[in-house]
């Protein structure tokens, strides 16, 4: 049998408030409850991801930044969260500290790429990136370390632009820090049939973008945006909500997709 490698995905969009955090979240615990073991790590100084699976500050001994500085291993700073196979590495303040420190260090764009090419790391079946909203040396690494980019975008009137920026960005980032940087899909979130412009959202980019964008569309639902106050995933919050379904039909096109990338 050929060797099952795992596969990092970055979730990133350089705008913010777009469902990143909520998609990372959502489908990790998605792809877990379906019985793969799944890692996220908060690459986010503002922490929402870890703050989302019921990480307490006070918990977090160390997090991402240790792991990207390299003073600790995966194992080191990985926290199991309440969804069985869903661990992740959280993240605190340290990582403003990040860009001005890495400064000093060799490798800087590839230190997180370095930290999950452990063991440890191939534990797990897939990596999920949860990104800034910018592209800096965060960013970065998460782009030089990941397989692919995942890209949530909010069906809004400027949602086109910000696709072909972030398009534009991940063509740099291939002819610099990871030449064979792969689109792993577009997620379209915060859908609401009841706006006709969402819908022409939908249409474009459907026309322009194609078969990379998932078939499921994440619709607005409050469920979905109470869960992290009760810090947990909106598919153990409510399992039966709009969202949470969405996430998990989302979660099997995502594994559908992987056997067809792995089959070819
Ligand atoms: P990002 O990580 O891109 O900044 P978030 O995932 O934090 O975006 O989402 C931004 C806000 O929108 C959060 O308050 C979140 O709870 C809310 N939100 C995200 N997805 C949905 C959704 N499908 N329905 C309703 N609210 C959502
Ligand atoms: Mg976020």
């Amino acid at each position: 049998m050929m060797f099952e490698k795992n596969r990092i995905i970055t979730i990133a969009n350089q705008k913010g408030g777009v469902g990143k955090t909520t998609t990372a979240i959502n489908l990790a615990t998605a792809l877990a409850a379906i019985g793969e073991r799944v890692l996220i790590v908060d690459l986010d100084p503002q922490g929402n991801a870890s703050t989302g699976l019921g990480i307490d500050r006070r918990d977090r001994k160390l997090s991402s930044y240790d792991l990207l500085i390299g003073s600790n291993t995966i194992g080191e700073t990985v926290v199991a969260t309440a969804v069985p196979n869903l661990d992740i590495v959280p993240s605190t303040m340290d990582l403003l500290g990040f860009e001005m420190e890495a400064a000093s260090l060799p490798n800087r764009a590839f230190r997180l790429k370095s930290a999950l090419s452990s063991e440890q790391a191939r534990t797990y079946s897939y990596i999920l990136l949860d990104c800034p909203p910018s592209f800096n040396l965060l960013t970065m690494n998460a782009m030089a370390a990941a397989h692919s980019v995942l890209v949530p975008l909010q069906c809004e009137f400027f949602a086109l632009e910000g696709l072909s920026q972030l398009l534009d960005t991940v063509n740099q980032v291939r002819q610099t820090v990871n030449p064979t940087l792969d689109i792993q899909g577009i997620v379209l979130t915060m859908f609401d049939a009841r706006n006709n412009l969402a819908q022409q959202v939908v249409n474009d980019v459907r026309t322009h973008l194609g078969e990379k964008v998932y078939h499921t569309l994440i619709p607005r639902n409050v469920r979905v945006s109470e869960a992290p106050s009760h810090g947990k995933p909106a598919i153990l919050y409510d399992l039966k909500c709009a969202g949470s379904q969405a996430y998990l039909q989302l979660a099997s096109e995502v594994i559908q997709r992987e056997r067809l990338r792995k089959a070819a």
